[in-house]
């Protein structure tokens, strides 16, 4: 244990990572510590990270952020789930929404009645069953008070930094300018004591947040962490980042395109349309990349199309000594399902539920690790679903996904499905069962059995179970209004 009060929170780098900290830490936490934050105008945000899933309402209601406001003041359009097309096969496009799936029964979940159901031919496409699923292909949306739904947010990811610079400097969060030019640790213990700044300025400091995105510079380039590498599970590496000006109206979901050598997304904001490449430099160059995204967008170019390059992998330790990697910092897995925001949350909010204000308890930071990492491995399998599990075997980079060995814990999840059209949702996994399954049906795993429980139904009862929640479901999304429609009542942009 290293039993210094910890009074003093110093969070280096301004990007999304620093300013969600700086403004948790200091309305949560403000009143009994100090936190400050260093950011420097010379080096700028990695600029990308616009698409976020439903988990971000815990974070914003800890915050006390009200919903129209936020939107308003980041351009924020609606998620409602991602639109995968040509994953599984070229032409071949399905979407993983936000939405649950209907109970089903004690021992066995709804898809086991849908498979019997499409077996008989008496059941119609899994996403009729899904509210958010069929408000995705409808467009649709709405936020009614005795309607559960469940969404996240498109958003403008500087403007999403601003706002959430308010909330921290309306709770005296400290920001300083400068360029951090070195980290000076304790010779005793390794620990961090402070950064100096190019201007000879010193910040001292006794627990210290590595925000400073891939730089990584307080958690790798003063502590030598050390790195996991998954690029032999996740091969992208690269990716390339466009804006422009909105065409058509913005859709309720991520649009995710695979690609030749890699997969396109497209973001869609109230004002401007987020468009990006992730491909894998083996297969295809910077230039080939850039072409290929150039020749798949529409609408006026709004900036310089960016290189990004990235090793996918995460830090051997999220928390070394007094430092605590939040944001890119800490490692990245790929943007395909839009986690990365959610896991800048969700180690603030581990931070604040084990902070160390009596010191720092090496059993504490052991507990935060361990939890750190078996989200993320979760998280890893379930990306690598996406690329392993296609149909696709027109290019390298296809065969490639397709036939690379993948984890234990995936394999075993996949079998279990195929085999018995089982699937269970482990503690600590971020994705539940309604995800796990649409991606892999969508993806073309199709289970070879259902749950003999379902046959206790016999064929009419079947029918009319699957036709009302059917029913249920288009009778729900036919209320909803258009979304570009609701957006401009609800939360038109406060920036065009
Ligand atoms: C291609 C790509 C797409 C992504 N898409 C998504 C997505 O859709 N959804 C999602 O949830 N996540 C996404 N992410 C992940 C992540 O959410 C974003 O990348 C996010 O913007 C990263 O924020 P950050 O704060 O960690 O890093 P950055 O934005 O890079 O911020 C780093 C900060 O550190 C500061 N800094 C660096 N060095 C110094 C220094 N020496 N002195 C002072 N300050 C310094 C910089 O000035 C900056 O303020 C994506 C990532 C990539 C690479």
């Amino acid at each position: 244990m290293n039993d210094k009060k910890i009074k003093k929170v110093v969070i280096a780098g301004g990007g999304t990572a620093g300013w969600m900290a700086a403004a948790a830490l200091s309305k949560l936490l403000g009143k009994t510590i100090d936190v400050s934050l260093i950011e420097s105008d010379e080096i700028p945000t990695v600029g990308v990270g616009e698409a976020t899933i439903p988990t971000l309402h815990v974070f914003h209601r800890l915050l006390g952020i009200n919903e129209q406001e936020f939107m308003a003041a980041t351009n924020a359009t609606f998620k409602l789930g991602i639109s995968f097309e040509n994953w599984r096969d070229v032409g071949k496009d399905y979407i993983h929404s936000f939405g649950f799936l209907d109970k089903g029964c004690w021992a066995a979940g709804f898809h086991h009645f849908w498979l019997k159901g499409r077996q008989q031919g008496i059941a119609a496409d899994f996403g009729d069953y899904i509210a958010e699923h069929l408000a995705c292909r409808e467009g649709k949306f709405a936020v009614l008070a005795n309607q559960e739904r469940n969404h996240a947010y498109h958003l403008d990811a500087g403007l999403y930094a601003k706002f959430l610079r308010n909330i921290a400097e309306k709770h005296d969060c400290t920001r300083i300018e400068g360029k951090i030019s070195k980290v000076n640790l304790n010779e005793d213990n390794g620990f961090i004591n402070s950064l100096t700044l190019a201007s000879g300025q010193t910040i001292e400091g006794d627990l210290f947040l590595d925000c400073t995105g891939f730089k990584a510079l307080l958690i790798e380039g003063a502590l030598h962490t050390g790195f996991e590498d998954w690029s032999h599970l996740l091969p992208c590496d690269s990716a390339i980042a466009v804006q422009t000006k909105t065409v058509t109206e913005s859709v309720p979901y991520t649009r995710s395109i695979a690609r030749d050598s890699g997969w396109q997304w497209q973001i869609p904001l109230q004002n401007r349309t987020g468009n990006g490449f992730v491909f894998c430099s083996k297969y295809m160059t910077d230039e080939e990349a850039k072409q290929t995204l150039l020749d798949n967008i529409e609408g006026e170019l709004l900036n310089e199309p960016r290189v990004i390059k990235y090793k996918t992998g995460t830090r051997r330790k999220h928390w070394n000594k007094n430092c605590i990697a939040v944001g890119l910092s800490s490692g990245f897995i790929e943007p395909l399902e839009s986690t990365g925001i959610h896991l800048f949350q969700k180690s603030i909010l581990r931070l604040m539920l084990m902070f160390p204000a009596n010191g720092i308890i090496q059993a504490e930071v052991e507990e935060f690790n361990h939890q750190t990492k078996t989200e993320i491995d979760y998280i890893k399998d379930f990306i690598i679903l996406h690329y392993h599990l296609t149909d696709r075997k027109d290019t390298q980079f296809w065969r490639h996904c397709s036939s690379m060995a993948i984890p234990p814990t995936l394999s075993q999840r996949m079998s279990l499905f195929k085999e018995s059209g089982k699937m269970f949702e482990s503690s600590g996994d971020l994705f539940g069962e309604s995800s796990w399954i649409q991606v892999m049906l969508g993806q073309g795993l199709m289970p070879e059995q259902y749950h003999p429980i379902v046959d206790l139904m016999d064929d009419e009862a079947l029918t009319s179970y699957l036709n009302n929640i059917k029913s249920g479901v288009k009778r729900k999304v036919n209320n909803w209004p258009n979304h570009n429609d609701f957006i401009n009542h609800y939360c038109k942009s406060l920036n065009m």
